[in-house]
């Protein structure tokens, strides 16, 4: 299951690639950030 988000948090980018590991991580292709998106429930 692969959570989706639509903005990079640092930077506001849209931008997004998903990473591999950890689970639900992103890493934003303007800003080079990594982060992983948790707290969504279905
Ligand atoms: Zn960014």
């Amino acid at each position: 299951m692969r959570l989706a988000i639509q903005y990079c948090p640092y930077c506001g980018e849209q931008d997004l690639r998903p990473r591999e590991t950890p689970e639900n991580a992103w890493e934003c292709a303007d800003c080079r950030s990594t982060f992983v998106v948790t707290g969504v429930a279905a």
